[in-house]
Parts: C-alpha cells; structure tokens; sequence
C-alpha cells in the first residue's frame, strides 16, 4: 500500500492529488489550486504555481509562501508564479490554525447545486445524506449549509469576504462555494482535505441531480 498523502513531501503528495482530481474532471486543463502547510514551518504553505496543466504537475510545479506577507520563500524552479488564487488559501490558514491543507477545485456539479440555489443565494442547504458524517456532522436529519460566496475577477475581494463572513460566523462546514467557480476544502491533514472534498462533491452531484 502507498504512503498516505501526510507522510509524503506535500509538493508530491499535492501533484498525486491534482492527477487525481484532474482525471474526475474537477481540475480541468489549469483549473483549480491545491496547497498544504510545510511540515516545518506552519507558517509557510507550498501551493500549485500559476498556470499549470493540472494533470501533469510534478515537484517543481510548486511555491512556498508566507502566510502574513506576499514574498515567495522558495520556488521549485525559475519563472513559475504562485496560483492566482492564493490570497483564498491564505485566507483559510490565516482563518483556522488547524487546517492543515486547502483543496480548491472546479467542478461542474458544484456549480449548478449553487445555481440551482439561485445566483444571490448566500448559502446551500446540504442534503441529509449519510455521506455528510465525512463533514463532521454527527446528527440525525442534519440541517447545514454549505456558505456561497460571489465570484469577482479581482479574486483578493473573494478572500477578503471569506474572512469577513467567517470571523463573524464560524462555517458549519469546513468546506465554501463560490458562485460559478469552485469548491474550496479544507482539514486537519492532506488525507483529511482530500476526503472531504470527495464528500463535498458527492453531495454538490447529488444536488446537481434534483436532490
Ligand atoms: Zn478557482
């Protein structure tokens, strides 16, 4: 059996995890970015670099960075840029100490479960599925939402509203949305992150589906 994604170095278990979800369609072409805290220095995240065909990341295809200021730490080679998105991983470090790792990813079924919801919706009522215990929900007919947040291009704004609705009300989930983009997870280990964004587009396909 392989090694869990926690004991690798988080740059190849990150490449092993893009593989993974670019071949279930949620990383297409250079969508989506992953990241995971560096083993030693918590204070520092390795995220995918700007870019970058999903489906064929290797080692180099990464970028440590701080998570109080902008400067890249280290760069796994010359030229590459660190995800457009980063100031939304930054925003989820800097919001929950716990989280170990941030999964975000593109998919196609999370984007018409939020449509279905209405395009101002604010949130997305889950569906009492079993699955959603992989979410740490322990209740009989849990009632939860998943938060929806709007899509900017200028994406700083989309993670100055994730901290600003989250300092002022916790998520039920570890797990937001954003209007006709995304997905983002998040957890305690890679493998927890992983898992979790496997629940969450279980229950965004069964969503999509009418449920
Ligand atoms: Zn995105």
């Amino acid at each position: 059996m392989s090694r869990s994604f926690d004991e690798m170095d988080p740059r190849r278990a990150l490449a092993e995890i893009a593989r993974d979800f670019h071949a279930r369609g949620w990383m297409a072409g250079t969508a989506g970015n992953l990241s995971a805290r560096d083993h030693t220095d918590p204070n520092s995240f390795w995220i995918t670099a700007s870019g970058q065909a999903k489906g064929r990341l290797d080692e180099a295809d990464f970028l440590r960075l701080g998570l109080n200021h902008d400067d890249v730490i280290e760069r796994g080679r010359e030229g590459i840029k660190p995800s457009a998105e980063t100031s939304i991983h930054r925003a989820i470090y800097r919001l929950f100490p716990e989280a170990r790792a941030c999964l975000h990813v593109h998919s196609v079924d999370a984007s018409l479960a939020a449509a279905r919801a209405g395009a101002a919706a604010q949130s997305l009522p889950l569906p009492p599925l079993e699955m959603i215990k992989g979410l740490g929900i322990w209740e009989e007919n849990p009632r939860v939402a998943l938060t929806l947040f709007s899509n900017w291009l200028h994406v700083p704004t989309i993670a100055t509203d994730i901290e600003t609705r989250f300092r002022a009300a916790p998520p039920p989930v570890p797990a937001l949305m954003i209007h006709h983009h995304g997905t983002t997870v998040w957890g305690g280990s890679l493998q927890e992150a992983y898992n979790r964004v496997e629940i969450v587009e279980f229950l965004m396909s069964y969503l999509a589906r009418g449920g």
